[in-house]
């Protein structure tokens, strides 16, 4: 009964015009009456003032409590009422970190793995470690699992939705996801149609498999990366479109049988004995680049995988998301930001190359990377906050995770990034420093020098100890974003700048 008259009440609340527009309805009735009163006198014309008075008075009255309702309804109902989504979504708040605390912080995954493949090891002897050399153990190794783009995801979230047949031969359903409406116990459809089991509670979930965002014609790259590709395939390229995870890639193009294919399959090899478990990880950290988007991922990494893990890592991709996790707590996590020993290495200390890619923003909110509202209103505001406070975040956070010799790559979510920086760059640096040029993985870049605090003094040092701090970052713009314009209008500055031969640039010519 409660709840009808509930119901009813927010029907009829929400069918009320705003404060603003009764004010403005209001206001519409009284010139009528003013001119009435003008032409028969105040006297005569006393039943239309009063009754335009009453109503005048109703309307705002109704208009205000409209306003309190909602203002009760909205904020103060949903925390009167346990049941409310309100409650619901704290309840969910603190599982998720309970859990997150008892699985990952307490007894990290990582080490139980470690130290129970040692059990197993004490035992253990085969033809593959007595009879074949290293050399030809890390080829087989490679080819089993290496040269190749993985996914590492934990996230809290519902369960995949994983079958074991397609629906039809031309789907991808890549890794087994299933991107679909689902049938629920009483037959009907979840809506809309996910890649997860939307009914299912949600819970920390565990992901690991082969990226085939790009297509095995792309030409490859180092640590098993790809050049970008053309759009037009219906799936995009860049790492901040990647849709591997929502069951979505080129997994038709790739050779192998589905759904092994789409996945690392490393795990059984690696638990089967210590020689495979030192000899597979090294396979698996170092020649392979790892993609993570995760936001836990991003924040708490040191606290989940073990120092050993986090060393071997020799090529990282990530898809940075500032408005959950600022650059300034990028890969700290509980555990080591609590730790007050001062950090004397990287905390990827064998990384040879980075990407960082942004998450695509929402409009009319803020992008946290910039401290500005998408879509910016001023390129020289934007300028500013690029050079003044993202840019040193960057340095920031490169110096605490990857050596100086560590290739990092920025990739510009948007045009304007770019188009805002690079000229800037070369007219502070100069054309040699600022070496505008293609980028191996398609599009443009140049290269930012990292600005030193050091003396004369103070480098020469630095040069001495053999170990020099990090001279700059390359800042990239996707192929897909390159914006030169057309016609008369096309960039012939920027074409020539960047030696591209007056083809009007777009995509690699095949
Ligand atoms: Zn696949
Ligand atoms: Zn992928």
């Amino acid at each position: 009964m409660t709840g009808s008259c509930l119901a009813a009440m927010r029907e009829f609340i929400s069918s009320t015009p705003s404060f603003k527009v009764t004010l403005r309805d209001v206001a519409d009735i009284w010139p009528e009456i003013w001119s009435e009163c003008r032409r028969i006198g105040i006297v005569r014309c006393l039943p239309e003032l009063v009754l335009g008075l009453f109503v005048t008075i109703g309307m705002v009255l109704l208009a205000l409590f409209a306003h309190v309702w909602k203002l009760i309804d909205h904020r103060i109902l949903p925390i009167i009422d346990p049941w409310s989504l309100y409650h619901e979504e704290r309840r969910e708040y603190r599982r998720r970190d309970k859990e997150f605390t008892r699985r990952f912080l307490a007894h990290p995954d990582a080490v139980a793995i470690s130290s129970r493949s040692r059990r197993i090891s004490a035992t253990r002897s085969d033809l593959f470690f007595d009879r074949l050399p290293a050399e030809i153990r890390r080829l087989i190794l490679i080819e089993a699992f290496g040269h190749r783009t993985l996914h590492m995801s934990l996230e809290f979230q519902h369960p995949f939705h994983l079958v074991d047949a397609k629906s039809d031969d031309l789907s991808n359903t890549h890794a087994g996801i299933e991107y679909s409406a689902v049938a629920t116990a009483d037959g009907s459809m979840t809506d809309p149609p996910s890649h997860l089991l939307t009914g299912e509670p949600r819970q920390w979930t565990w992901f690991g498999c082969v990226c085939h965002r790009i297509p095995p014609t792309c030409s490859a790259l180092s640590y098993g990366r790809r050049r970008s590709w053309p759009i037009g395939h219906g799936i995009a390229s860049e790492p901040n479109g990647d849709c591997c995870l929502e069951g979505a890639g080129t997994c038709n193009e790739w050779p192998g049988e589905w759904p092994g294919k789409c996945k690392i399959g490393a795990l059984g090899w690696l638990l089967s004995c210590r020689q495979a478990y030192i000899e597979g990880m090294d396979v698996l950290y170092r020649t392979n680049t790892i993609h993570i988007s995760s936001t836990p991922l991003l924040h708490y990494l040191p606290d989940i995988m073990t120092h050993t893990v986090l060393s071997h890592i020799t090529s990282l991709e990530l898809v940075w998301n500032a408005n959950e996790v600022p650059l300034a707590l990028g890969f700290t996590g509980q555990a080591a930001s609590k730790s007050h020993k001062p950090q004397t290495k990287p905390l990827f200390s064998s990384m040879q190359v980075l990407r960082i890619t942004f998450a695509s923003f929402t409009w009319g909110k803020l992008d946290a990377a910039t401290g500005l509202n998408w879509p910016y209103r001023s390129k020289d505001v934007l300028a500013s906050q690029l050079q003044t406070r993202l840019f040193p975040d960057i340095d920031a956070l490169l110096d605490r995770i990857v050596p100086p010799s560590t290739d990092v790559t920025i990739s510009c979510p948007k045009w304007i990034w770019y188009e805002v920086t690079d000229l800037a760059l070369v007219e502070k640096q100069g054309k040699e420093a600022t070496k505008p040029q293609r980028a191996d993985i398609e599009g443009l870049k140049c290269w930012r020098e990292t600005p030193s605090m050091l003396t004369a003094a103070d480098k020469e040092l630095e040069e001495a100890s053999g170990s020099p701090s990090r001279a700059g970052f390359w800042i990239h713009i996707p192929v897909e974003d390159v914006n030169l314009g057309t016609g008369r209008n096309y960039d012939w500055k920027r074409d020539r700048l960047y030696g591209l031969e007056q083809v009007r640039f777009r995509y690699p010519v095949t």
